[in-house]
């Protein structure tokens, strides 16, 4: 899964902006603001963190909080964001054009590291078949989200 593998935060702002263009949306200062203060999160953040992350940055734009959750509805329904629960905390979806359909949210609810990680097709086929075919529930999203403990947080339980 090299296509997996090969995101970095500079490729999500880049790739991100090139999914707003396509879109028809346009690319303005705070929306770009937005997508930045994400690709360069270590974990998920609420609009509130990317609010004063913006606003504690000289170069970047002025925004308000409003601006913040609108901003970030549009990078959802482009899927260029995912809600993380039970947080609802947002973290940048950096395998939007990765080319493999599904992939596993693994979040930490002790250090609330998050990863987005692929999955092999001969993997996710199976389930995904189920789920339509078997339980009739079409997933929309391309995320599975499993809640545990990372390996640093097992060992030291
Ligand atoms: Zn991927
Ligand atoms: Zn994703
Ligand atoms: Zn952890």
């Amino acid at each position: 899964m090299a296509s997996c593998s090969a995101a970095n935060p500079r490729d999500y702002v880049e790739d991100s902006l090139q999914t707003l263009r396509e879109s028809g949306a346009r690319v303005t200062a705070t929306r770009t603001a937005v997508l930045e203060c994400l690709g360069s999160a270590k974990r998920p953040l609420s609009a509130r963190d990317i609010l004063e992350r913006i606003q504690a940055s000289p170069e970047m734009p002025k925004i308000d909080q409003a601006s913040v959750y609108r901003i970030i509805e549009t990078l959802l329904e482009l899927g260029l964001v995912h809600k993380v629960f039970p947080s609802g905390h947002f973290m940048a979806c950096r395998h939007s054009s990765c080319g493999e359909k599904l992939h596993l949210l693994a979040h930490c609810t002790k250090c609330d590291a998050s990863l987005e990680l692929g999955v092999p097709e001969q993997l996710t086929a199976p389930m995904s078949w189920y789920l339509t075919q078997q339980l009739g529930f079409l997933p929309t999203d391309h995320l599975f989200q499993v809640t545990g403990l990372c390996p640093t947080c097992k060992s030291s339980e």
